[in-house]
């Protein structure tokens, strides 16, 4: 495995090392700049981000309008908590609200606690709306999620490492294969259920896409049986699959739609739940908040990277752009011995590589990817995601399968 050399590079590294917790695995490459779709490292080397932060910067790096929102902001009035109203927050609320086609907004920060709200939101909802005995209500979730690190998430999550010795766990979830509507009926039968979870792609698991029809199905048979759809769109939504939701591509409405990430355009924590008056007025003063839900920065900078993703046409561009690299990966690599597929929708995407979840393939690919000038992280041992800020245009992501296509024509191996 080939490091980098440079000395400030291995001072930050270092420093991480011995003073953070290890509860990351960083591609060694240390970054200290970005504009649009490009990072540069501490020696002034350029790359294509292609992991945009975990889809948080869809918009790209430091948009210099998202960033003067902050600035303006920041200068201005940064926190009152919600003891108080602050001038941004109402404002916020009424765009966020227009722009998804809802009642209602729950604001918090990190993707988790999104996901949390929406929990409690759908757990309290069963009870005062669903008519479901104190304490009995269930959740169906599915196989191979991810929905964050919180205790109560990682009580549902399949993964051994993000699950194994953090017991005990939150008891009311019932797991369900992803993609399949017979479990999904059997599991709707019992009267107890509130809510159905589900990330619309599976992100973290390898992006997965389910079949054409599952989530409007889905839906559906939620609705017969008062059961709440509750899209977790954090790395799916905000134009990264070619719409404004992945859910759009099948005109379903959830009941609770969960965002993060890109809501900010990465320069900010901001987390929103949405949903619609019958369901989020459950929820009264003291039973959920943040200090810093709904700051007045988060409100500003929120407004300016939703209307980003509008002005600049993201998801047309994401789904045009899309369609581009796979089909370009697609003639030119699907025949190569470590390809097994090319998966995605719009600038979501993955390269399964013909080995074993627990080879270092994928890592080493990404190693020599970051040699060639593009970043991207491998999400399983044989799995790498490709996912560029959507602020791409044709020839930049030409450029990048040129780069995808030449590293792993350096990977020469017998076909297994
Ligand atoms: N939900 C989904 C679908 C995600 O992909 C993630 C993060 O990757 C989260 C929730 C958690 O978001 P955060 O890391 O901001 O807590």
């Amino acid at each position: 495995m080939e490091e980098l050399k440079t000395k400030t590079s291995n001072k930050a590294i270092d420093l991480e090392n011995k003073y953070g917790a290890h509860n990351y695995h960083p591609l060694p490459v240390v970054l200290e700049r970005g504009e649009g779709v490009y990072l540069w490292d501490v020696d002034g080397k350029k790359y294509f981000d292609f992991l945009s932060a975990y889809s948080a910067v869809n918009q790209g790096h430091c948009h210099p309008k998202i960033v003067k929102a902050l600035t303006d902001q920041a200068s201005k009035l940064t926190l009152t908590s919600r003891a108080f109203y602050n001038d941004s927050l109402g404002e916020y609320e009424k765009y966020i609200c227009e722009y998804f086609g809802f009642d209602k907004v729950l604001p918090m920060n990190s993707g988790a606690e999104a996901v949390e709200t929406a929990l409690k939101v759908c757990r309290k909802w069963g009870y005062v709306k669903k008519g479901i005995p104190k304490n009995e209500a269930k959740i169906i979730v599915c196989k191979n999620n991810f929905h964050g690190r919180t205790t109560t998430i990682v009580s549902f999550s399949d993964d051994p490492v993000a699950h194994d010795h953090f017991g005990p766990y939150t008891p009311g979830f019932i797991s369900i294969p992803h993609n399949n509507l017979n479990a999904l009926e059997k599991a709707l039968e019992d009267p107890n259920i509130a809510g159905f979870l589900v990330e619309p792609i599976q992100g973290e698991a390898g992006v997965f896409v389910p079949d054409e029809g599952y989530l409007s199905s889905a839906a559906a048979m939620c609705k017969a049986k008062n059961v709440l759809f509750i899209a977790d769109e954090v790395q799916t939504g905000v134009a990264r699959t070619g719409r404004l939701l992945a859910v759009d591509y099948e005109d379903v409405v959830p009941d609770i739609l969960v965002l993060g990430k890109a809501i900010s355009g990465g320069v900010y924590p901001v987390s929103a739940v949405l949903a619609n008056d019958h369901i989020m007025d459950v929820i009264g003063p003291g039973q959920h908040g943040s200090t810093f839900g709904g700051n007045p920065i988060a409100a500003k900078v929120a407004i300016a990277a939703l209307q980003v993703v509008k002005e600049e046409k993201l998801a047309e561009s994401a789904f045009y752009l899309g369609n581009i690299f796979r089909t370009a990966l697609g003639e030119r690599i699907s025949k190569h011995p470590l390809v097994r597929q090319i998966r995605g929708k719009g600038l979501l995407n993955a390269l399964l590589i013909n080995d074993t979840e627990d080879s270092s393939t994928a890592w080493d690919i990404c190693l020599k990817l970051r040699d060639n000038g593009l970043l991207a992280k491998p999400t399983h041992g044989n799995i790498i995601r490709f996912a560029p800020p959507l602020v791409m245009s044709e020839e930049q992501i030409l450029e990048c399968v040129d780069i995808i296509c030449n590293t792993i024509k350096e990977f020469q191996v017998e076909k297994k």
